[in-house]
């Protein structure tokens, strides 16, 4: 069986690592990790939905790369 690789950067806001959701449906959510490594912390809010995986990633990893 062949292994989809991908890569996510950290989060461009708090530089949390990043994980990738499947959502009910086609969809996948690439969202912040900063909830996972400490629940006092707030939810930076990060987050993008893109109807593909491949669509996720790439929009993640572009916003990580924008100044600003
Ligand atoms: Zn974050």
């Amino acid at each position: 069986m062949k292994k989809e690789r991908y890569e996510l950067k950290p989060c461009p806001f708090c530089g949390a690592g990043a994980h990738l959701f499947k959502n009910y449906g086609d969809s996948y959510t690439v969202m912040c990790g900063r909830k996972y490594i400490s629940r006092k912390e707030p939810h930076c809010g990060a987050s993008i939905m893109m109807p593909t995986r491949e669509k996720a990633v790439k929009a993640w990893n572009r916003r990580e790369s924008k100044n600003g």
